[in-house]
């Protein structure tokens, strides 16, 4: 573990607001981790900050306007003395990097967050720290200073593919991964400060521990998590790549208790040629052994998939082989995107362009099969015990204007974010499980009444 003397007097604050995935929000908390350990202050309110970090995405057009408005609304609004750096993917983009607004005081791309120390000392005239030997943010674990019930932990960044359609590799170069026993260290750490679910997220988890000559690295990453870590009541892993070592992972899954049933492999489509133009696994027959594998080998295991619509080419009769390779698998939950055009990659010169009222048809066909799909794997839970991981107190108000609290979290079914959650009449203990049972079951979410708490 770093520890980090503080150089300064406490006082000066920063605020970071973070955009897109969950691997950015592991930037974002090593970034807060670093300036607090420096002596800076954390605000929750950008503007009662002396310095607001946007950690931004730029992995689509729609994401790189976002964070460009959040910029430029920032440094519109900012009070007298405050500064405003732009961080994350979108900076990496060399291209994009010119569409920063003018106001921005400092940059400090993806592969550089751990330098953020230095970036806002530099702000004040502080005199740079010497670099943590080793510290480039996957070879350095970091006290956290906080963690909530459920906390995502950054297994490997970059990725060594090159999907036709993809900007990642471009924005974060080749996948280099932390080394376990700092991935063990940073979840002992988590554990100790509460938290009860770890998220295992990189671009590519399963090809982690690659770079660092292990041969199935995601599988004995989970053997070390089991054994060293034997009180983490959830360990759930993101992104799984489709290749012949997801069977080595759920093999390991199996082996391990505090593992969650749950498959999350982005497939992106399922008709070979279309698998061919996104330069992706095209054989459907090792995708369809993976997940009979799982389904096999883990009780009510669920599975995730996400899928793309419109990719150029893709023709009626492509497009039907999706739509019934998903009525066959019957995936308990599917996201799914319309192709964009992203510069710079292979795909965005393609020939035969679907037009985007066609994806946005063929995207919404999906999401409607999927609705019956995932409503009747609810319904089907209505009776069941879930174990539920609360996560905050809401309100709910009935057909009579009523208004009651509800408790709001996750079973093991539903990842952070992404799927559905469960709502559980009145108020439990938040950052706590308890055993809820399902009375109502809809397209996404769950509705349950709870039977205990569980120590
Ligand atoms: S696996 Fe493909 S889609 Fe995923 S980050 Fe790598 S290049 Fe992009």
């Amino acid at each position: 573990m770093t520890t980090v003397t503080r150089t300064r007097d406490a006082g000066r604050s920063f605020s970071v607001v973070t955009l897109g995935c969950a691997k950015n929000r592991v930037d974002s908390e090593g970034m807060s981790t670093l300036l607090l350990e420096r002596g800076y202050d954390e605000r929750e309110e950008p503007s009662d900050a002396d310095v607001v970090i946007v950690n931004t995405c730029g992995f689509l057009g729609a994401a790189r306007t976002e964070s460009i408005e959040t910029l430029q609304g920032f440094v519109d609004q900012r009070n007298p003395g405050q500064y405003i750096v732009a961080a994350g993917c979108l900076p990496a983009l060399r291209d994009y990097s010119l569409d920063l607004p003018a106001g921005v005081d400092k940059v400090l791309t993806t592969r550089e967050w751990f330098r953020i120390g230095d970036t806002v000392g530099s702000l004040f005239g502080e005199a740079p720290q010497p670099q943590l030997a080793g510290c480039d943010g996957l070879t350095t674990t970091f006290t956290h200073h906080h963690a909530g019930p459920s906390a995502y932990v950054k297994i490997a960044d970059g990725c060594d593919h090159a999907c036709a359609f993809c900007t990642i590799p471009t924005i974060k170069g080749r996948q280099a991964s932390k080394r376990p026993l700092h991935v063990v260290q940073e979840i002992v750490d988590l554990v100790a400060l509460g938290s009860k679910e770890i998220v295992l997220v990189s671009q590519d988890t399963i090809r982690y521990g690659a770079d660092l000559g292990m041969k199935n690295g995601v599988a004995d990453l989970i053997d070390m998590i089991g054994e060293q870590v034997p009180n983490l009541p959830w360990l759930r892993l993101l992104y799984i790549y489709p290749n012949p070592i997801v069977l080595k992972m759920i093999d390991a899954l199996a082996r391990h208790d505090m593992c969650v049933n749950y498959i999350d492999m982005p497939l992106q489509h399922a008709h070979p040629a279309v698998l061919k133009r996104m330069l992706r696994p095209s054989n459907l027959e090792l995708t369809k052994r993976i997940l009979d594998h799982a389904r096999n080998t883990l009780d009510d295991v669920v599975l995730r998939t996400t899928l793309i619509t419109g990719f150029p080419g893709e023709t009626d009769e492509e497009f039907e082989t999706l739509m019934e390779f998903i009525d066959e698998q019957e995936f308990d939950h599917v996201g799914v995107f319309t192709y964009s055009p992203e510069p710079g990659t292979v795909a965005f010169d393609m020939a035969d362009p679907v037009p985007a009222e066609v994806a946005e048809e063929r995207r919404n066909a999906i999401m409607e099969l999927q609705q019956s799909i995932s409503l009747e794997h609810n319904q089907k839970l209505e009776g069941r015990t879930l174990k539920v991981l609360v996560e905050s107190i809401g309100e709910v108000e009935d057909e009579n204007g009523q208004v009651s609290p509800v408790s709001v979290g996750r079973a093991y079914r539903h990842a952070p974010e992404v799927d559905g959650l469960v709502f559980i009449d009145g108020e439990q203990p938040v950052g706590e499980f308890v055993d809820a049972t399902v009375y109502a079951g809809t397209e996404y979410d769950l509705w349950a009444r709870v039977d205990a708490v569980i120590a």
